[in-house]
């Protein structure tokens, strides 16, 4: 028998080591105490919450880009609410499209997007529109020629290409047509036109924009700092600065896990929620030179928060803004005042100024004041401030591994390494987000830990299949998606070339 034919039994779960105390590993540990087991977490930084994390500066609190905690999965919402049974705020939802100093409604609704661009914008879209319809571009299985044959070059340019490409990093020509099939629905110019000569009927207005979502009122990482709380408290260990550099295994099992200053950890199982590809190249005896080629191949983008504190005059009601202004680096602004009022001063707000980025590109490497000088610079550029001297204070936070890359390969790279794990290291389980290289958000990630102990504990659930099977839409998407939405299956969601 091999170890992959072995089923797991509740002395899997006698010595279990969690990797990350993001909200993955946490979930794994809260539940592994729920049911009398105790655990040792491993945390390569000093803080809980991994991506979900709530950073705290001089007494202000914002995120790694603002984390709405809302599920369709009731065990989550169950989970939240027994966590941080009296914290939880209800939060009026809006963001909107900043385009040349106009606020677009997000969602875009066509009719609403050629309205506020004005009458000659708009006619302007319209023959660029029938222009297409005559001549369509020729290559119509990238991002830019799907998109342009269906709204035209114009609207193309103002409301698809550049904040598509600041995500990504890459030309819009070279990302594969599927994220714009995938993401682009129910936006017909057609009947925006209709709408246009006979208003009324399916009008928005600003309102009908807002909705609610829950937060904890101190941001995420209240709930995971909570969630820590529980969790010693039921006797497992969160060991901070312990990150996991090799994993000794044998007989296909792994059997002691160590940190990267010499600790050592034994284990009857690993819950691990690092990165996927690290996981694999961990691995001692390591792994076969064509694993290991499939755990390089599975890349990263990354994100940097640049957090400015300006005074309530500037403060405005969108919880997030998307900048689509040209000529700006910065992809969205976060206004932690409208998150939680209980995460700014008073008389003040703070701006999070977010930028897609890649770990040691040219922003990456900035000093922190080169890029506060540089948020405040632009955030006067774009009119949200009248000028870069109001900002009173910065602060910078750089976040590696923000969004897991899905490139042509990656399917067959994460393919690869869980194959050799479940043979060879049958005990290690991949959960979370970048732990499966999937667009989990929190719920998903929490679901994925739940599965995981339920397997410790003799149960034979496919943890791959969280996130897959279920149809998983908050809302009807359309243009400008960021790459966090969990996506409905797995070949559904963005591909983007690799970065060269
Ligand atoms: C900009 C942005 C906005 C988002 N918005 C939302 C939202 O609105 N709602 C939502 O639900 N989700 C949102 N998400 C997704 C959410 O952040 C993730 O789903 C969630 O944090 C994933 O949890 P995780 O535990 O799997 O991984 P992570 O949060 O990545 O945690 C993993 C942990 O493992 C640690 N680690 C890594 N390597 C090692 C190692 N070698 N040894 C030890 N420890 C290690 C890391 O330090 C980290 O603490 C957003 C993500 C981004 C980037």
């Amino acid at each position: 028998m091999t170890a992959a034919d072995e089923s797991p039994t509740p002395s899997d779960a006698a010595q279990v080591v969690i990797i990350g105390a993001g909200p993955a590993g946490l979930t794994a540990a809260h539940e592994l105490g729920k049911r009398g087991a105790t655990c040792t977490v491993l945390e390569a930084d000093t803080v809980v919450g991994g991506i979900s994390r709530t950073v705290e500066r001089d007494g202000w609190r914002f995120d790694i880009g603002g984390h709405r905690f809302f599920t369709k999965v009731p065990e989550v919402e169950a989970r939240w609410k027994e966590i941080l049974p009296d914290d939880f705020i209800r939060t009026p939802r809006l963001s909107r499209i900043l385009y040349r100093g106009k606020l677009f409604d997000y969602p875009l609704k066509a009719g609403n997007a050629l309205k506020s661009l004005g009458v000659l914008e708009a006619i302007r879209c319209l023959l660029s529109y029938v222009w297409v319809r005559l001549r369509p571009p020729r290559d119509q299985t990238n991002f830019e020629g799907w998109t342009a044959s269906r709204f035209g070059w114009r609207l193309y340019r103002i409301f698809f290409k550049t904040y598509t490409e600041k995500v990504w990093g890459v030309p819009a020509d070279q990302i594969t047509a599927d994220w714009a099939a995938q993401r682009i629905k129910n936006l017909s110019l057609t009947k925006a036109v209709w709408r246009a000569i006979f208003p009324g009927r399916g009008k928005t207005d600003i309102t009908s924009l807002i909705d609610e979502f829950d937060y904890p009122k101190l941001g995420p990482g209240q709930m995971w700092e909570r969630c820590t709380e529980l969790v010693t408290a039921a006797g497992s260990e969160v060991v901070f600065d312990a990150a996991v550099a090799r994993i000794e295994r044998d007989g296909g099992r792994a059997t002691t896990v160590h940190a990267a200053d010499g600790r050592s950890f034994p284990c009857s199982a690993v819950i691990s929620s690092m990165p996927l590809g690290e996981l694999v190249l961990t691995m001692d005896p390591p792994a076969p030179a064509e694993v290991q080629a499939a755990a390089k191949g599975l890349t990263h983008r990354d994100h940097l928060l640049v957090a400015l504190v300006v005074p309530e005059a500037f403060t405005f009601p969108d919880n997030w803004i998307y900048v689509h202004e040209p000529g700006v680096l910065v992809g969205r602004v976060q206004n932690f005042g409208s998150w939680s009022p209980h995460m700014v001063k008073e008389g003040r707000t703070c701006l999070g100024l977010e930028y897609f980025v890649f770990e040691g590109d040219e922003l990456w490497a900035s000093s922190d004041e080169e890029l506060v000088d540089l948020g405040a610079e632009e955030l006067a550029r774009i009119g949200l401030v009248t000028d870069p001297s109001v900002v009173e204070a910065g602060y910078v936070t750089r976040m590696s591994k923000a969004y897991p890359t899905y490139d042509e390969h990656y399917a067959a790279n994460v393919d690869v390494c869980r194959a050799w794990l479940a043979t060879e290291a049958a005990n290690v389980h991949p959960v979370g987000r970048n732990g499966m290289h999937r667009y989990n958000n929190q719920d998903h990630s929490m679901v994925t830990a739940l599965r995981t102990v339920d397997n410790l504990f003799g149960d034979h659930h496919d943890v791959w299949a969280v996130n897959v099977e279920e149809e998983y839409h908050e809302e009807t998407r359309v243009l400008t998606e960021v790459p966090t939405v969990p996506t409905g299956t797995g070949r559904s969601a963005p591909i983007i070339p690799r970065r060269d």
